[in-house]
Parts: C-alpha cells; structure tokens; sequence
C-alpha cells in the first residue's frame, strides 16, 4: 500500500465520523413511518464531510454537496459540518432550478436522550400524521388562554354609524334595543333585521355549543376551542370584538389554571371546520395523555394515532413531550438544523425513512462515504453513494435484506432498487 494512502487512512481514523443508519420503510403512505414494520430496509453510512440524502425506492444514496442532484429521487435532508468537525442535521433546501422535492425534516422524540423533548412556543408536533401548533406555554403568573385563531386584529362589531340601535331586534332573544350592561352587536356578515344580537344572548349560544364538544372535564380548565361560526351567513364569530371603542370578550371560557398549554390542532384546508385549540392546564394532572382512546385528555380520532400515543408532563419547569412506544411515532418539526454531538445521538424522521445519527469519534476501519482514497479494486466515484466503498474497502453496509421489504405485498411501490452496498470491495 502506498506511504501516502496509509498517512490518508490514518487522518480518516482520527477525524469525527458522522454515522448515518437510514430506516426506510417500503410503504408510501402519507409520508408516515411505521416503527413497528418489520418488513425495512436499513443501511449505515459513515461520512466526514457535508453530504445530502436522497431516496429512491427503498434505497438511500448519499451524494457530496455540489455535485448535482439525482432526478426522480426524493431529497431528504442534508448534514453539514463546520471547522472543528461539528455536524449538523438540516432539512433538504428548495431549489427552483431542480426538479426533486424536498422532504419535510422531524425530530424522533422517543430517541431523545435524556428522555423527552422539552416544548417551546410555536413547535409543530406530529402524532402519527396528525399535526398541533404550541400555541401558549404558561408556567405561572396571571396569564389567561389567547383564543384567537387568526392573526386578524379585533374587529368592530358596534354596526354601522347610521344604525339606531333602539330600533333593531335582537335576533336570539327578538326583543329590541341594547339593555344595560348588554349591547346589540353585529358580529358577522348578516345584513338588515337579523344583523344584531344582544352580546350576552350571542354569549350564551356560545357557551352552550362549546359544552356540547364534550371535550371539557369538570373542573372547566381543560376544554377544546372551536371557532363557532354564525349558522346563516357562515362567518366565524371573533374570541372578542370593539364596539363604542370598548372591547366586549365574546367567547367566554373558564379561568385556567396555570401551569398550562395551549395547542392548535392543524387541519388542511377542506377540514377547517375542525380547527380549534386544546386548553389544558396541569395545575391539579401530572400527566396528559394525548392519543385515540377515550381516556385521553387530547382526544384525536385519527387512524395513524395509538390509542396512547403520547403523553405531556410538566417537570422542572418544563412541559416534556414523550412517546408512548406509538405505532407512527411523535415528532417534533426541524425548521433550521439539529446538532449532533458526541454524547447526543439524534434520530430524524423524513417521510417513509427513520435515520439514527452518531459521532464516532475513533471511527477505525470503517468506509468513508465519498473519500479520496481510491478504492483498491473499485472506481473512486462520489456520486455513486454507497458503492463508492472508499479506501478501506465497502462492503458490508446493508445490515437488513432489501429483499425483505418486497414481502409486505402491499404493492404500493415500484420494485426494490436497493444497492446492496457491496460492490465497492
Ligand atoms: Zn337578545
Ligand atoms: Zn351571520
């Protein structure tokens, strides 16, 4: 072996190696990742320089930043690394000059050691395929649930400057004028004699249609806001609104109790009569229970949900999210990037593929994705992912059959393309 080849080898021992062991599962299905299939297949990459993911079929394929990206491949996520070797998780960027597509990145909670993801204001969860928005997390002090849905400032629903309010009916009650203490409002789009509404008549329809969501418990702190709508004109009725430059609160909920969160269920488009926050104050619980059951404080009917999916506890000053061994597993979303340091291993999840991640710090003899060494025997070719094999020989990187995961039978995906990975040896 060539003196320079050794000294190249001995570097590669020393430097920080990121691990990559990718899961895939074989089933395309609402970008989900089953964490109970069997029927996967795994590969495990060691690499020292920034590298991007891309899948196809079952098989993964790293390929060096600047080489030019694979078509008809989906385009997973990127690690980068800085000066002292550091390496990074990042999502996949968009670029408009390339046809792949880039993935969403997840962060895998029940892999998270120590165990549990600590939640911020704003974090996207993902329960199976279900999403929440953290809307509010209340430690303590005299801060009350904020309802609103919208951004959308608080409008005005004192009616219009040439309205005689003594004349106008209330359309609930259909007696006219404002009473003390209890205005006429018009709070939606409806026009002419059924455009008011006593503010506490409209309080009362409120209230009544929130207790009907049977989602309340019976001290009233933990509830489910839904956005009600008005059933003629079908506009939804502002949290609160000004009227004679007083703001009137039109949604009245119980007080809640700190500590507390606040979580918005994100629906698509066609499922916005769903929307709606989840309340739930841990004062007197020390454990909610988010899952399809009956006996969960956040109740999700979804098929891709377990019956106990998850759970919230609030310890130390903290709400931690944790899994509860769920099928399609809670995820946290990555906007930016993820470190991965040397005593913290990260799991990413990106659609149908689960990727583990760890520095090895004495990486010994392993293949180098992507070196400079030639490969004795092979071509030396970055841009052939795992086949590249390095200077220390490829071989060995698939741990499961591909051929395993042709035996679900499901038959909603083209055949296996998957590299076996040795044929860099
Ligand atoms: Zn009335
Ligand atoms: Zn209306």
């Amino acid at each position: 072996m060539p003196q320079q080849q050794q000294q190249q080898q001995q570097q590669q021992r020393e430097m920080p190696t990121l691990k990559v062991t990718t899961t895939t599962w074989a089933r395309d299905s609402h970008d989900l990742f089953d964490y109970e299939a069997r029927h996967v297949n795994t590969k495990t990459f060691y690499i020292q320089r920034p590298m991007k993911a891309f899948r196809s079929g079952t098989d993964i394929q790293l390929i060096p930043e600047g080489v030019a990206n694979p078509t008809n491949a989906d385009y997973l996520v990127r690690f980068v690394s800085d000066k002292n070797g550091k390496f990074q998780v990042v999502p996949a960027e968009r670029s408009g000059s390339q046809s792949t597509n880039p993935k969403k990145l997840w962060l895998i909670v029940k892999d998270l050691q120590p165990t549990g993801h600590i939640i911020q204001e704003n974090d996207v969860i993902k329960l199976g395929r279900f999403k929440l928005r953290v809307r509010q997390c209340v430690k303590s002090g005299d801060v009350q649930p904020e309802l609103r849905l919208d951004d959308s400032d608080v409008p005005d629903v004192g009616g219009a400057p040439g309205d005689d309010l003594k004349q106008m009916q209330c359309r609930i009650c259909l007696l006219e004028g404002p009473n003390e203490d209890d205005p006429l409002v018009a709070p939606c789009e409806c026009k002419g004699s059924i455009k008011f509404v006593h503010i506490n008549c409209l309080r009362h329809w409120i209230k009544g249609r929130l207790q009907n969501n049977g989602q309340s418990d019976n001290s009233g702190s933990t509830f489910f806001y839904k956005q009600q709508q008005c059933e003629l004109c079908k506009t939804a009725f502002p949290p609160a609104g000004m009227a004679n430059g007083e703001k009137l609160q039109i949604v009245q909920v119980p007080n809640t109790q700190p500590p507390f969160i606040v979580l918005e269920n994100l629906v698509s488009p066609s499922q916005q009569q769903n929307r709606g926050l989840h309340v739930i104050s841990m004062a007197e619980k020390k454990i909610l229970k988010l899952g399809r059951g009956h006996e969960s404080d956040v109740r999700i009917a979804d098929v891709s949900i377990s019956r106990y999916h998850a759970t919230i506890r609030f310890v130390n000053d903290n709400f931690v999210l944790e899994d509860h061994n769920s099928k399609f597993g809670t995820l946290v979303a990555i906007r930016k990037s993820h470190v991965v340091d040397v005593d913290s291993p990260v799991s990413v999840q990106v659609g149908r593929s689960a990727i583990s991640l760890s520095i090895e710090e004495n990486p010994g003899d392993v293949p180098i994705e992507g070196s400079d060494a030639p490969a004795p025997g092979g071509n030396n070719n970055p841009g052939s992912g795992s086949g590249g094999g390095g200077g220390n020989g490829g071989g060995g990187q698939t741990d499961g059959n591909p051929d395993a995961s042709m035996e679900g039978g499901d038959g909603s995906h083209p055949p296996s393309q998957a590299n076996d990975g040795s044929s860099g040896g």
